[in-house]
């Protein structure tokens, strides 16, 4: 079983680690007692983090422009904080002439809509003292199309920056933009034509963008990046997606930023990858990947409530990637928002949020969700205005917001949430801290248990030195009808006592002896109910 073999592996690895630095210091004659990895030192920091995706235009506007802003960002770190996220990811904060910024016009430098780079500088140090990690979008596929070295690679062949796109005499395609009166005609751009594609077969491009991620890594201090677009970087023939040439490129790549700074984290867009996609791309290419199909397994669950669909992606993680060293999330900026697809039923964000919050995998959550705000395409209002409170513009702006908060700021705000023991916000908070505060809930360890009841989802979740188990009503139903089995000699004693660390009421305690069957250790799980339990031998 792959718990098992973690196990093992981990005390192999471990009992290796232990001759190699005994036997280091045996050689150099001194008598330090080599300190034991714990669970804690043993993982790299993003294995520990809870992930919060901000758009910086949308998060909180300080000087009345409408536009939110880096000093918005740090007036809102008490906020963050009390949220109890400790690791932050930026949409790019680059000048850009779209809203979004994924068009970038200069690498080096922040829009300065959002502040000017000693005010960014000023938001890091502050968000550093809070113990919280920040990563930025980090746009390698494309530029703008108004990018200084797309302008001048337009000249033609003479320009030093012409091979640094990619052109063809022939219209190949609804990928290619025309260019008038230039030859050759046409460029190619993925996704559009205000986006040209870098062409990474040159590697004058891979060392200028090399030359970006030192200077955001080393002379700014940033943690890492979030790669936009990872899956598309290099295409051959007529496949635009995970081809064999993107892998390699991205190994030179993990070496240089590893290079650069080894506590580096990066996590790639794969847009849509399960558990072995994610895996090409993990190990020695990227730190992490979101994994897509953990995330439809969690929003499936809530809104069909049934636990079919997050048992198989757990399956496959298992199966593919029994480490779990991958980002989750329910939606990100690109979807519709998650309480919208939920139909605005907050019994289902519940839900969904203690899955994401109690399964292995680094979380992210997108600003807002935790608030349950609304939002379906087109992409604005998706990404609209934070609600901060029931005050004009929902507490964004005090000037006219880039675009309208949602109408349902009046109660539907964080001011509202914060004072609501029931609310959206408070259970987030309580499992974030929960998550914190247990190891065993942030472990790659899961055991998936049979409930004898689809609308019932359950799992072990076990660290060196504790055994949590996490039981969730996936319906609107109130359940009695439900039984825990669990078949693998997880459990090594005979008996264990329950303490509810989450959801209330006593829980009955267990015999264990390898497994167990037919546990209930509540008579009744209610409408939507979360319930984390700790047994203790
Ligand atoms: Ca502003």
């Amino acid at each position: 079983m792959p718990v098992v073999s973690l196990n093992m592996m981990k005390r192999w690895i471990l009992l290796f680690w232990f001759i190699s630095v005994l036997s280091a210091c045996v050689r150099v004659g001194t008598e330090t007692t080599p300190v034991p990895a714990t669970e804690s030192t043993s993982q790299a920091w993003w294995r520990n983090a809870v992930f919060y995706e901000i758009f910086v235009r949308s998060f909180y506007d300080t000087d009345g422009d409408g536009i939110g802003d880096f000093n918005g960002i740090t007036q809102k770190l008490d906020y963050l904080k009390q949220l109890g996220i400790n690791a932050i990811w930026l949409m790019p904060i680059h000048p850009s002439p779209s809203y979004h910024g994924y068009d970038v016009t200069d690498n080096y430098a922040v829009n300065p809509q959002y502040g000017t780079l000693e005010v960014f500088k000023h938001f890091l140090a502050e968000a550093h003292k809070s113990g919280i990690h920040v990563i930025m979008d980090l746009v390698l596929n494309h530029t703008s199309n108004r990018h200084p070295f797309f302008v001048d690679a337009l000249k033609g062949p003479t320009s030093k920056y012409y091979d640094w796109y990619i052109w063809s005499n022939t219209q190949k395609g609804s990928n290619w933009h025309q260019v008038t009166g230039a030859t050759p005609k046409f460029y190619f751009g993925l996704f559009c034509d205000c986006m040209p594609d870098l062409n990474y077969n040159n590697p004058e491009v891979t060392a200028e963008m090399l030359k970006v991620t030192n200077f955001w890594l080393n002379d700014i201090g940033i943690d890492g990046f979030r790669v936009d677009a990872a899956k598309h970087l290099i295409e051959e023939g007529d496949k635009v997606e995970n081809t064999p040439a993107t892998h390699e490129w991205l190994k030179g790549f993990y070496t240089a930023y590893k290079r650069q700074n080894p506590q580096a984290y990066t996590v790639g867009e794969v847009y849509g990858a399960g558990s072995s996609i994610v895996k090409s791309y993990t190990g020695n290419q990227l730190d992490q990947v979101f994994n897509f199909e953990m995330a439809s397994g969690f929003i499936g669950g809530a809104s069909g409530g049934s636990n079919s669909g997050i048992n198989s992606a757990l399956k496959f993680s298992l199966q593919d990637m029994p480490d779990f060293n991958f980002a989750t999330f329910l939606t990100n900026h690109d979807q519709n928002r998650v309480i919208s697809v939920f139909n605005g039923e907050l019994g289902k964000a519940k839900v969904a949020a203690t899955m994401l919050l109690t399964s292995p995998g680094t979380p992210f959550i997108y600003y807002g969700e935790e608030i349950g705000m609304s939002g379906v395409k087109p992409d604005e209002d998706i990404r609209s205005p934070m609600q901060w409170s029931n005050q004009a513009n929902a507490g964004f702006t005090v000037g006219r917001p880039w675009r309208m908060p949602n109408k349902d700021y009046t109660f539907v705000n964080v001011s509202a949430q914060q004072s609501d023991p029931e609310s959206l916000f408070n259970h987030y908070r309580a499992l974030i801290a929960l998550r914190h505060e247990h190891p065993a809930l942030r472990s790659e360890k899961i055991n998936l248990l049979s409930t004898n009841n689809p609308g019932v989802y359950a799992v072990l979740r076990t660290s060196e030195n504790e055994i949590i188990l996490v039981i969730v009503n996936l319906t609107g139903e109130t359940v009695s009808d439900y039984a825990l089995t669990l078949e693998e000699g997880v459990l090594t004693k005979s008996s264990y006592r329950a303490e509810s660390l989450f959801g209330g009421g006593q829980a009955e305690g267990l015999n264990g002896n390898g497994g167990f069957s037919s546990y209930k250790p509540f008579e009744m799980l209610s409408p939507y109910g979360s319930y984390i339990i700790q047994l203790i031998p």
